[in-house]
């Protein structure tokens, strides 16, 4: 197929959700992938957050394969030794409990929203039900989890949505504990709003929401699906703040590309779901786990955070030399750019014409490049970026 075909293909066969930019990668290694038609791109997308060790990484390739090899899917209805290895590192990692997995971000925040009420169920019944979000949030792409996001322009067309959710204001504690009354059952946040703008919550907003939640035996939910998984320079952001979350969710980089949510239950909720109130069938499938397991392997070695610190004040630091960049927010290898002028989505498709695979959230331009992705890489996408801005 040469690239006019996909793309009539595309128009033709695919529903028409996304609008994509003319790029068609066909393979790749580490942050760089090779067009159908031989162009080179530096990936600073990740596939939005997912290939956290980038493209074809050697030991990510070498545990899907085997686990391909060995058994690729059996039921949940039995055990699997990369799901239990899987779950033990990361209850190790966060200090969480138990896990559920699940195959998404939207599904692990179902399960994070289910097992929130059930939890107030159980202690005070009906009709303490509300769970608070804030505006500007994305939590998924589900009925219920489009009724969690907090943007009005996602709350159209799919009536009815489903009820019981609030919405407050982000960094503003006097304005959001209006949102607050008896009958929620639990708080949930993103640290930082990875669509809605790459906006970091403050460390004092977000104790004062902790502090409210653990006063009212309300839950305190932490949505790490962006975030998660060493992307901000901590395996959960959630490390930045000081807190102790109730539920964390995990999806995107978790996998390192293949699909993979998780719930995270911590001492409150980890007995919270029984037997046969959740499930999935693929959730926590044995090629996946494998995958993830590779993911934590090199996440969770030694000195494997400092250098995506590093990295991030690097490409800070090259973003900020630029005269067309007003603002660098984010942290680790989550950031936003905010340009002086200019529409966000028309500089990243010309980077995507230069060879430069880029993201928006909101009117920011948006970097999420793998975690292992090199300097030389970096270095070569900043000066694609940078002649993008200041040609305009
Ligand atoms: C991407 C994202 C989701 C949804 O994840 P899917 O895997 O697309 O369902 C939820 N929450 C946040 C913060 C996200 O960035």
């Amino acid at each position: 197929m040469d690239f006019e075909t996909v793309r009539q293909t595309d128009r033709d066969c695919i529903a028409g959700t996304y609008r994509r930019y003319d790029v068609c990668p066909v393979q790749g290694k580490n942050a760089t992938c090779t067009g159908l038609e031989g162009q080179t791109y530096v990936d600073f997308t990740s596939g939005i957050g997912v290939n956290s060790l980038g493209f074809a990484d050697e030991r990510f390739v070498r545990a899907v394969s085997e686990q391909a090899a060995k058994l690729a899917h059996i039921s949940n209805l039995f055990y699997t030794l990369p799901q239990e290895t899987l779950a033990k590192r990361l209850t190790e990692a966060t200090g969480m409990q138990k896990v559920f997995f699940a195959n998404s971000g939207a599904e692990a925040n179902e399960g994070a929203i289910k097992a929130a009420r059930k939890y107030s169920f159980d202690r005070y019944g009906r009709g303490r039900d509300k769970i608070v979000t804030l505006r500007n949030s994305f939590h998924g792409r589900t009925v219920t989890t489009l009724s969690a996001t907090g943007q009005d322009a996602f709350h159209d067309y799919f009536f009815p949505f489903t009820e019981g959710f609030g919405y407050m204001p982000a960094n503003d504690w006097p304005a959001a504990q209006q949102a607050l009354d008896g009958t929620v059952c639990a708080v949930l946040l993103e640290l930082i709003q990875g669509e809605g703008g790459v906006v970091p919550l403050e460390r004092d907003f977000v104790r004062q929401v902790a502090g409210w939640c653990a006063q009212n035996d309300a839950l305190l939910l932490i949505d790490e699906v962006q975030t998660g998984a060493g992307r901000t320079g901590k395996f959960l952001c959630a490390e930045h703040y000081g807190i102790q979350p109730d539920i964390v969710t995990m999806a995107k980089g978790l996998g390192g590309g293949l699909p993979i949510g998780a719930v995270l239950f911590g001492p409150k909720t980890a007995g919270v779901l029984g037997p046969g109130q959740h499930g999935t069938t693929f959730g926590g499938n044995p090629v996946c786990c494998a995958g993830a397991n590779a993911v934590l392997d090199a996440v969770l070695a030694p000195g494997f955070m400092e250098q995506v610190s590093e990295k991030g004040a690097y490409l800070r630091g090259k973003l900020l030399e630029m005269d067309e960049v007003a603002e660098v927010r984010g942290l680790g290898l989550m950031l936003g750019v905010v340009l002086k002028g200019g529409d966000s989505a028309e500089v990243v498709k010309a980077c995507a014409e230069n060879g430069l695979l880029a993201l928006t959230a909101k009117s920011l331009v948006r970097f999420l490049p793998p975690l292992t992705i090199s300097y030389e890489e970096l270095n070569q996408g900043v000066s694609i970026f940078s002649r993008v801005v200041s040609r305009r």
